[in-house]
């Protein structure tokens, strides 16, 4: 939980910092042919996605789909290889004119504020849906649970160290004395041990 918290903490701030500069994108595509039902006359092929982008502060997460029809297979022959991962990075381009906005009341599925938000956007008959989170937010997630542990583990080594109670902090007196006596204020039984007591070896 520490490690994980801070390699997204860490890497959030890496990933924002990048994110002024750089639109970073990756996703993963899947496709599938639809043979025309009886009395339909149009192939189609569906073209579906999931990805991800890192641009102007935020980090996009989103599946689109788009469709496209033909009389026969054939016209949709320039879909064979579609499909797999794809990625690019380009540097100097920003979503914000188009995608994020501070403030945008669409619907329940379709908002966004101050870079949190549901986007749902049709694009030249592609559809899409976007969680847009900021990667402040990102960071939080990862660094708040991380700094409690780094913070617990300290206050327990400080404590073990001072002969204190590892559950309230109460000052027990030395660690010989200490030793499976019971706290006098919330009642823990197993009280500090020092490292170099011989019993915790
Ligand atoms: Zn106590």
């Amino acid at each position: 939980m520490l490690a994980l918290g801070t390699l997204v903490s860490v890497g959030g701030v890496g990933m924002w910092v990048r994110s002024a500069g750089w639109l970073d994108h990756g996703g993963y595509g899947l496709g599938w042919f639809v043979e025309p039902a009886p009395r339909e006359s149009l192939w189609r092929f569906v073209a579906g996605r999931v990805f991800v982008t890192s641009n102007s502060g935020v980090l996009l997460l989103g599946v689109s789909r788009y469709t496209s029809y033909s009389s026969d297979r054939a016209g949709l022959s320039q879909w064979e290889t579609y499909g797999g991962w794809e990625g690019s990075s380009m540097q100097g381009v920003h979503l914000r004119a188009d995608r994020v906005v501070a403030w945008r009341w669409g619907s329940l599925t379709d908002w966004q504020a101050g870079g949190l938000g549901l986007i749902e956007q049709s694009r030249q008959g592609e559809d899409a849906q976007i969680v847009s989170l900021p990667w402040s937010m990102v960071i939080g997630a990862g660094g708040v649970p991380a700094a409690w542990v780094a913070w617990r583990r300290r206050r327990r080594a400080r404590r073990l160290v001072a002969g204190q109670c590892l559950r309230c902090g109460y000052a027990l007196g030395p660690a010989d004395e200490q030793r499976m006596r019971r706290c006098s204020e919330c009642g823990r039984a197993e009280t500090a041990k020092l490292p170099s007591d011989p019993a915790t070896k």
